[in-house]
C-alpha cells in the first residue's frame, strides 16, 4: 500500500480570476511518462495523417483513371461502333429496297399470268413494303416465302402456252382474213400460221397432256394438248404425229413435224390457243408481256 501511495503525485490547477483551486491526483509515473505519450500520440496522428493523404492521393489517380477510360469509350463509341451501325443500318436499308423489287416484280408476272385468266400464285407481301404483319418475319422466313413463289411461278409459267412452236415468221394472223379457197369471202382464222417446210419439227408451247393426236378436219393430222387454267394448244396441218392421247409432255418436246395435211395450201405449221374450247389470239401467248 505505501509503495502505491508513493507513487501518486498531485496536480493543482490555479485559476487567476477565481483563486479557486482543483486538484488531480495522478499516479507518478504516468507524469514521467508524459513526454513518451505526447509522442506516442503524434506518432499516431502522424501516420494516421500520411494514411489519409496516401488514400487521397490513390483515390485521385484512379478518378483520373477513371475518366481517361470514361474519355475511351466515348471516343470509341463515337468511332468505330457508330460508323458500323451506320454500314449496317445502310446494308439492310440496301437488302429492304432489293427485297421490295423482287416482290414487285413478283407482282408484275402474277399480273400478266392473271391477264391470261391464269391463277397466279398467292401473293402476300412478304415484307419488302415493311407493313407491319410481315415485318414480323424473320429474313429466313421471307426468303423461304420468295423460294415458295418462285417454285409456284416456274410451275405456272411451264404449264401456261408460251412462245413459239417453231421458230419463224408468221403467214396468217388470228382473226377475220379472205378465204384462200373462195376468193372474197370472210373467213375467220382461229390461230396463227408459221412458215415451214414439211418434216420441220414441231415444239409444245407447254407442258401438259396430249387429248388429241389424230385426223381433225380441216385440221388434218392434229395434235391438242390441255393445261392448266383451261388453256389448250392446237397443232394442225402436220405431215407426222409423234406423240398418243393421254401422254404427258413437257414444254419445249418435240411433237410432231410441220406439214400440209387437211384444208391447207401449202406445208405451213396452224398454231391454236384456246381457253375453255374457244380459240384466243396466240399472239398474247408467244411472249410474257404481251
Ligand atoms: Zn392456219
Amino acid at each position: 500500500m505505501n509503495a502505491k501511495r508513493k507513487d501518486v503525485s498531485t496536480v493543482i490547477i490555479l485559476n487567476k480570476n477565481q483563486h479557486g483551486t482543483k486538484t488531480l491526483q495522478i499516479k507518478t509515473k504516468h507524469i514521467s511518462r508524459f513526454k513518451h505519450y505526447v509522442l506516442g500520440v503524434l506518432g499516431i496522428i502522424i501516420c494516421l495523417s500520411g494514411t489519409i493523404i496516401y488514400l487521397n492521393k490513390q483515390n485521385q489517380k484512379q478518378e483520373q483513371e477513371k475518366q481517361r477510360l470514361m474519355a475511351q469509350i466515348v471516343s470509341l463509341k463515337g468511332q468505330l461502333p457508330v460508323k458500323e451501325v451506320n454500314k449496317a443500318d445502310k446494308d439492310k436499308e440496301t437488302a429492304q429496297s432489293y427485297i421490295q423489287a423482287i416482290e414487285n416484280k413478283l407482282q408484275k408476272i402474277n399480273g400478266y399470268l392473271r391477264k391470261r385468266g391464269l391463277p397466279g400464285f398467292s401473293t402476300k407481301s412478304v415484307g419488302g413494303n415493311g407493313d407491319t404483319e410481315s415485318a414480323k418475319l424473320t429474313d429466313k422466313e421471307k426468303y423461304s416465302l420468295y423460294d415458295e413463289y418462285l417454285g409456284r411461278l416456274t410451275k405456272t409459267m411451264a404449264a401456261t402456252p408460251l412462245g413459239y412452236p417453231r421458230i419463224s415468221s408468221f403467214t396468217s394472223f388470228f382473226g377475220y382474213r379472205s378465204d384462200p379457197f373462195d376468193n372474197g369471202a370472210a373467213e375467220f382464222h382461229p390461230g396463227i400460221d408459221f412458215k415451214g417446210q414439211k418434216g420441220d419439227g414441231v415444239k409444245c408451247t407447254a407442258t401438259g397432256t396430249v387429248v388429241f393426236a389424230g385426223w381433225f378436219g380441216g385440221y388434218g393430222k392434229c395434235i391438242r394438248i390441255q393445261h392448266i387454267g383451261g388453256l389448250e394448244t392446237l397443232y394442225g396441218h402436220l405431215s407426222r404425229i409423234e406423240v398418243k392421247v393421254g401422254q404427258k409432255v413437257e414444254v419445249g418436246d418435240r411433237i410432231g413435224a410441220v406439214g400440209s395435211t387437211g384444208h391447207s395450201t401449202g406445208a405451213h405449221l396452224h398454231y391454236e390457243v384456246r381457253k375453255n374450247g374457244k380459240p384466243v389470239n396466240p399472239v398474247k401467248y408467244l411472249t410474257v408481256n404481251s
